[in-house]
């Protein structure tokens, strides 16, 4: 785990005032990595401060030499390959650059002006180029929910509390916060049992609120990480939206898996926050409940254990398009936490890693959709419109349409909807940090 130190001080305040609104996301104390185009054209890595973001390239010349290639590349590997020492040295640099009793910035009015521009005034670039993004089915809630529509006498297969279930997502169909999202054309499945499918536009087109986690420095092919050492392979933590098309899933996914119904999109955020800024969020994973197994030797950790969990908050919000013509504001969905979660991060990891598979700097991995025990935390449009719950499953599919604020209803989403993701971190003792938003909005199915 990071250490916590003088950078997670919650008394800590920036010269630039926007970081120091308690409301921010962006305050000192998280410092989240994003890639960005500048209004001249040029492509850079960056750190957000408030509504501001720190060009990481122009302020080069203000950090240690042994950091300066890393922080002037294009792309976030570079960072993110860089050893746990190095990472926790650039990020008590950038945040002494950024105190507010720190001059070396602040006082260089030229050079504040060409490398702390305003949010507004860059565009946010998808954050990490990876070449490979897996998703994982990391919610024990979630996994029973879902498996109750179709087994509600067996929800959870019998490998799950073993082996932590994920599959291979495709890394060209990332796209980052913002990007239209197209209602996918394909097979459907039939109406009814053993019927023939049809083809045609999505009709049951669903979001999954996940976290993904940026592998670090990774490893070669033919070798492992070892859960001890997982945490340091982790580069940090954001918000992702699955998009999936349930009635392209339902026909496909047996018996290998999703394949056409999650690869037509799935959206990130653009800012990524590193573990060093989630050091004060760190929590015990989830307890298993009595009689569950314990995990296998190689997936047992005493201190991931105790502080492999994280406490992070979500919500998903949607806009139609009739809400926002008609000036309503986002409707909430649900609330969520990361903290139950079956397995930890470093689990994933490990288990990914752990058949020689070589996990490379930038690649994603995804939680699988984050659900809780009660209705209001689950994460899909799947469960939440689903009138069973874990006590009481009701076999088939009775659904009930959300209430939404100017008279519409939803079961699954509709052309024109935009879902809206956020998170945070809060307790009591250190500042609130914020992961940004990761939002998509709908456009329709071209036949
Ligand atoms: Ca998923």
């Amino acid at each position: 785990m990071r250490p916590i130190d003088h950078t997670h001080n919650p008394e800590l305040t920036s010269w630039i005032d926007s970081a120091n609104a308690p409301d921010s996301d962006f305050p000192i104390q998280n410092l989240p990595f994003c890639r960005f185009q500048t209004a001249a054209g040029s492509i850079s890595i960056g750190v957000g401060i408030g509504s501001l973001v720190l060009d990481l390239a122009a302020a080069c010349n203000l950090f240690a030499p042994d950091l300066r290639d890393a922080i002037s590349s294009r792309s976030l590997k570079s960072v993110m390959q860089l050893p746990v020492a190095q990472r926790i040295a650039l990020r008590q640099r950038i945040s002494e650059l950024l105190s507010a009793d720190c001059g070396e910035l602040q006082d260089d009015t030229e050079l504040r002006e060409r490398a702390v521009p305003g949010q507004d005034q860059v565009q946010l670039l998808i954050p990490a180029q990876s070449r490979d993004y897996t998703d994982f089915y990391a919610s024990v809630f979630h996994a029973t929910n879902v498996g109750s529509m179709f087994r509600p006498n067996n929800p959870l297969l019998p490998n799950y509390k073993h082996v932590p279930i994920g599959y291979h997502g495709r890394a060209s169909s990332l796209v980052v916060s913002g990007t239209p999202v197209r209602r996918p054309v394909g097979q459907l499945s039939p109406a009814e049992e053993g019927g023939a499918p049809s083809r045609g536009p999505c009709k049951l087109l669903d979001y999954e609120m996940e976290v993904g986690f940026y592998v670090g420095p990774g490893n070669e092919l033919g070798t492992t990480i070892p859960i001890a050492a997982a945490e340091d392979h982790i580069f940090g933590m954001a918000l992702v939206n699955d998009w999936s098309a349930r009635d392209i899933q339902k026909w496909e996914y047996q018996p290998l898996g999703p394949f056409l119904a999650k690869s037509f999109a799935t959206t990130v955020a653009p800012w990524i926050v590193t573990m060093e800024a989630l050091a004060p969020f760190r929590c015990a994973a989830f307890q298993r409940p009595e009689g569950d197994p314990q995990p296998l030797p190689y997936l047992t950790l005493e201190s991931n254990q105790s502080q492999g969990g994280v406490d992070l908050q979500l919500q998903v919000a949607i806009s139609t398009a009739a809400m926002r013509e008609q000036g309503l504001p986002p409707h909430p969905l649900s609330s969520g936490s990361f903290r139950d979660m079956y397995w930890t991060i470093s689990q994933m990891l490990t288990h990914h890693s752990s058949n020689g598979c070589n996990m490379q700097p930038g690649d994603l991995l995804a939680s699988g959709t984050v659900s809780n025990r009660d209705r209001g935390s689950r994460g899909c449009l799947l469960e939440m419109t689903w009138d069973g719950d874990l006590d009481n499953p009701v076999p088939g599919t009775q659904r009930t349409a959300i209430q939404l604020p100017g008279g519409e209803e939803r079961k699954f989403l509709a052309d024109g909807d935009r879902v809206i993701m956020t998170g945070f971190c809060d307790n009591d003792q250190y500042r609130r940090i914020g992961f940004g938003t990761c939002q998509g909005t709908i456009l329709p199915a071209t036949e």
